[in-house]
């Protein structure tokens, strides 16, 4: 299937790793322009190297709850490619708490990482997106949103609002722009390693822990995801082939979730 992604330039935020880089790869396998931004100047050369797309390719340092960089992320984006088709907000990572153990500063900066690794970029590419003719921003969300864990309660009420969040925008810049999101159960990346390597206990290599959770989370396809299943449907949800598609949420999953 051709998803008309020949020329389109893509800006993919938390390109460095897991699901980013492996949706900044598709892309450029695709014939996209891409531009991927993370906060860790040695990670985003490692995966500007990794993938290897010459000039299709920018990768900048730029955290995107930092307003000011992100325009200036935006600047070098046109002042290099010219313009902006394709938005995938994917920059973020999980907090593990219970109501109990979630402090109001933690409550401040999940719901300020949630919500601003979304509205900063989107105000910011809105423009340029909008002079595309095929403008779409993709989300990347969690099932969380709609399955809260009692283990992840901020995270998850976070979530939730983003969920209604990419509804609105899905309507407020409409017929523009398409705005979906993708709904991840769990997916094998940097942050379930680091979850790996901070473990107390040893003794099981990280394929079987990663085996053992999905059997114990009850995962119909008795596995995790990978970055690569994932960046499938972000790119398809970005991309011209789903062009009659917005306002929507896939879930990708393994089947995982609970709601019809
Ligand atoms: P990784 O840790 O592998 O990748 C996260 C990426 O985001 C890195 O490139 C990181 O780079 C970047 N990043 C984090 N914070 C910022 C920031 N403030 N500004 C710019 N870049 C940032 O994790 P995943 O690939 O798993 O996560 C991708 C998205 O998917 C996240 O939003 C995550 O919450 C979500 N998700 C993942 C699930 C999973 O099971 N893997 C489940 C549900 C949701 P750097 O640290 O250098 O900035």
């Amino acid at each position: 299937m051709d998803l008309g992604l020949s020329r389109r330039v893509a800006v993919v935020t938390g390109g460095s790793s897991g699901i980013g880089l492996a949706t900044a790869r598709r892309l450029l396998d695709d014939g996209a322009r891409v531009v991927i931004c993370g906060r860790d100047r040695d990670r985003l050369e490692a995966a500007r190297v990794e993938l290897a797309g010459g000039d299709r390719l920018q990768a900048e340092v730029c955290d995107v709850l930092d307003a000011a960089a992100v325009a200036g992320l935006a600047q070098r984006v046109i002042d290099r490619f010219g313009k902006v088709d394709m938005l995938v907000n994917n920059a973020g990572q999980a907090r593990l708490s219970t109501f109990a153990s979630t402090l109001d500063a933690d409550w401040d900066a999940e719901l300020k990482l949630k919500f601003f690794s979304v509205i900063h970029p989107t105000r910011t590419f809105l423009p340029h997106l909008q002079a595309s003719d095929a403008g779409s921003v993709v989300v990347v969300n969690s099932l969380l949103a709609r399955q809260p864990e009692p283990h992840m309660v901020c995270t998850s009420a976070a979530r939730a609002g983003v969920q209604n969040l990419v509804k609105s925008l899905s309507v407020e810049l409409a017929p523009r722009v398409r705005v979906n999101s993708i709904l991840i159960g769990t997916v094998n990346s940097g942050q379930w390693r680091r979850r790996y390597d901070e473990r107390a206990d040893d003794g099981m290599s990280y394929r079987d822990w990663l085996g053992a959770l999905a059997r114990k989370k009850g995962i119909p396809l008795e596995r995790f995801g990978e970055p690569e299943e994932t960046a499938a449907a972000i790119v398809f949800l970005a991309s011209p082939a789903a062009s009659f598609i917005t306002g929507a949420s896939l879930e990708v999953a393994g089947g995982v979730s609970r709601f019809a």
